[in-house]
């Protein structure tokens, strides 16, 4: 049952509205200000029937003090006045009094404004749990986000990246291709490919198992990787075939990168299971060609590299746009 406090100095109109009030709420009462606002805040009244006129604390004072507590400042406040002067009536709704009702009253009309105030507060403490709990689901729907976040962050990467070596893959590598065919239309500013195989890998399967294999694919992998610059892209492209995307660069560079690297391939101090392998690469270098798009671009490194095969193996060879 609601709980409703009556505040009033004379025991004759408290006793008159807590008839009116019995059967339909828990009824309160003091008879003074200071009582009136002990009471409020021990027992959390659901509202307020507050006496303006009484000695000492008055109404309005009581009721300013009441809106001046966090834990009290909502139990909504109807002022009784035995006036109906315009002054009392301002004053009371300026300390935060909700309503004002004024004596004598009939029953009906003090049950209406109470039931009106009451359901008034009833509806703000509602939007207030609501709020809080749509606070707390936005939160939690907050933490999944940059969770989920974080996951297809992972995914992303998941899927361009090659598990063996962790290189970019070839389709990671394709993309890359046509961001720099699209930044090249732009502005014109030549790039290379370079595409490497590993001379004679077939041998270290045969000879030592696909672990071995494996391991040199690794190795190389960490060699490349570490000798080219920032946004320069190193994928693996087939088996032990290996492509790189320089942006920004001419064929005389890329071919002195190349050559960079097939040294320090050649000269890398590699092994397996306390044996010594020695490892070779060859290499091809092709700018990207316009006319020739994405893929005759590569085909060009790749005859290159075909040509670097065919003449010895571990070598650099650069194609020649104008000899072809
Ligand atoms: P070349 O100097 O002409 O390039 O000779 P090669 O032996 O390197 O070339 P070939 O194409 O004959 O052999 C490549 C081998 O690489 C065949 C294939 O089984 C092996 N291979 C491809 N992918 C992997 C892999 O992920 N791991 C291992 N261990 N071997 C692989
Ligand atoms: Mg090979
Ligand atoms: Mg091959």
């Amino acid at each position: 049952m609601e709980k409703i406090l009556i505040a009033d100095d004379i025991p004759a109109n408290i006793k008159m509205i807590g008839e009116m009030l019995k059967g339909s709420y828990e009824v309160l009462v003091a008879t003074n200000g200071e009582r009136a606002i002990k009471l409020a805040c021990e027992c959390m009244p659901d509202l307020v029937l507050m006496d303006v006129m009484m000695p000492e604390v008055d109404g309005i004072t009581a009721c300013k003090r009441l809106k001046a507590v966090r834990e009290t400042a909502d139990i909504p406040v109807i002022f009784i006045t035995a006036s109906n002067e315009e002054e009392d009536i301002v004053k009371g709704f300026a300390a935060g009094g909700m309503d004002y009702i004024t004596k004598p009253f009939n029953p009906t009309e003090l049950h209406a404004r109470i039931r009106t105030h009451l359901e008034i507060r009833n509806s703000r403490e509602r939007l207030k749990k609501y709020s809080k709990e749509l606070e707390s689901i936005n939160n939690e729907l907050n933490e999944k986000n940059i969770l989920l976040g974080g996951a297809l962050e992972q995914i992303t990467l998941l899927a361009r990246t090659d598990q063996l070596t962790s290189l970019w893959n070839r389709n990671y590598m394709i993309e890359k291709c046509r961001e720099e065919e699209v930044r090249f239309k732009r502005n014109k500013r030549p790039f290379c490919f370079i595409l490497c195989d590993i001379d004679h890998f077939k041998k270290f399967n045969d000879t030592y198992g696909h672990e071995c294999g494996d391991n040199v694919l690794r190795t190389v992998a960490g060699v490349m990787k570490g000798s080219v610059r920032d946004g320069d892209i190193v994928s693996r492209w087939g088996g032990e075939e290996f492509l790189m995307l320089l942006p920004e660069t001419a064929v005389p560079d890329a071919a002195g990168i190349a050559e960079r690297m097939r040294s320090q391939i050649a000269a890398y101090a590699m092994d397996y299971s306390n044996m010594p392998l020695k490892v070779t690469m060859t290499f091809g270098v092709a700018a990207y060609d316009e006319a020739s798009g994405i893929g005759g671009s590569i085909k060009n490194a790749d005859l290159a590299l075909y040509e670097g095969k065919n003449s010895g193996r571990d070598r650099v060879v650069s194609f020649n746009l104008h000899q072809s």
